[in-house]
């Protein structure tokens, strides 16, 4: 009592107080990508670390935490964003830990600029995702977390990295033929990589966009399906052809960041202005397209409190509401788990989300898919593959 943590970057001074708790059983599962790191994408942190527990920030995703050692096996980490307010409360974190001995570990996130938002989730060696108990404080701003002895990795959401990302990229290519290529370089030298699937003269291009926002990792999970769906019916897109760009902010996962890029922008702010490599790599590989082939549709995918789609407001045509129609109107609660709203907003100039450039820029229906934190992944899968197929139906109706 009355010793305040000190919070250290780079190893921690032990302050050694008495640390008791009791170990509480893990919740039910959720589905995810697996979690141990990989050691192939390095992070930026450090480490934390007692005669018994190492905490550690060094793989992909982890922020650098400051961390305060509080007992033998308790520790304090500080949930702070990439740069000063005002940004986001998407407050993201993540370790990875080793403890010794059969007794839990305590580890307390005490939240800045932001409340506790992300259920932990934790991960053993190897193995899938699953929700731990979170001892949040009544403002919200302090969590105490027990973890079980041995050694896991806890995070926000589950972690999908770059790598994840590649890998699912592969996929695509393998299943379509279509061609793996890097639009553009991170500012810290990371490959934005994208895949075209389709014929590459075919004229009808939709655009798919994800991971603008680092810890909107429940939206790369609905982007996965629905591109795995329609990369199984890649055969059959005829005069379509997509773009997907999986992981456009791939510093900002990689640096567990709550919002912007390596520039500290916010990307989905940056569309018109380009200021930053990775929307500039978009824009300047659509202004090389050739004469024949122009968007057709752009599908931004987010995660915010719950399901929805930002569609356009009564600034859309008649051609385009019959497409929105066509492909979400009347299945807000078509799938079990999965339910969603329309939700019409015209654009504010300037705003320089890429839902308003594309739409000012090509005069195509421009939608954000926002899938909840909180979303059943499986459920949130199967819709995804559903709406996938939806849309192949639905595109022709935008040239009538
Ligand atoms: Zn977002």
């Amino acid at each position: 009592m009355g010793i305040a943590p000190r919070y250290i970057w780079a190893g921690c001074l032990p302050l050694l107080l008495a640390a008791c708790a009791d170990a509480s059983p893990p919740t039910a599962g959720v589905a995810g990508r697996i979690a141990a790191p990989s050691g192939t994408e390095a992070g930026t942190g450090t480490t934390c670390r007692t005669a018994s527990v190492t905490l550690a920030f060094d793989f992909a995703g982890a922020p650098s935490h400051a961390c305060a050692i509080t007992g033998e096996r308790a520790f304090e980490l500080l949930v702070a964003p990439e740069h000063a307010p005002p940004i986001n409360p998407s407050p993201w974190y993540a370790f990875r830990y080793e403890a010794a001995g059969d007794a839990p570990v305590t580890v307390t996130l005490r939240y800045l600029e932001s409340g506790h938002r992300y259920v932990p989730k934790l991960a053993g060696d190897g193995g899938s995702w699953r929700e731990i108990p979170a001892d949040v404080s009544a403002d919200g701003k302090v969590v105490r977390l027990e973890l079980p002895a041995g050694r896991g990795t806890v995070a926000a959401q589950e972690i999908i990295t770059p790598g994840d990302a590649a890998e699912d990229l592969a996929r695509w290519s393998d299943l379509t033929g279509g061609r793996l290529f890097g639009i553009g370089l991170s500012h810290d030298g990371q490959t934005i990589r994208a895949i075209r699937m389709g014929r590459a003269d075919a004229p009808k291009l939709v655009v798919l966009l994800g991971r603008q926002h680092p810890p909107e990792v429940t939206g790369a999970i609905a982007m996965e399906a629905f591109v795995d769906a329609l990369a199984e019916r890649a055969a059959g897109l005829g005069d379509v052809q997509v773009l997907v760009v999986p992981m456009l902010n791939p510093d900002g996962v990689v640096r567990g960041h709550w919002r912007a890029n390596r520039g500290a922008i916010e990307l989905n702010r940056d569309w018109g202005d380009f200021t930053q490599p990775e929307t500039r790599a978009v824009a300047a590989w659509l202004d090389a397209l050739p004469a024949g082939v122009r968007p057709v549709l752009m599908v931004d995918f987010h995660s915010t409190g719950r399901n929805l789609f930002y569609v356009q407001g009564d600034e859309a045509t008649p051609a385009q509401q019959r497409f929105l129609s066509a492909w979400l109107g009347g299945r807000e609660r078509a799938f079990a788990g999965y339910p969603f709203t329309i939700e019409p907003r015209n654009a504010n100039p300037g705003s320089g989300t890429a839902k308003n450039w594309f739409f000012e820029r090509y005069a195509v229906p421009s939608y954000t898919y926002e899938v909840a934190d909180t979303a059943d992944r499986v459920a949130a899968r199967e819709a995804a593959r559903a709406l996938a197929i939806s849309l192949l139906a639905a595109l022709p109706t935008l040239e009538r």
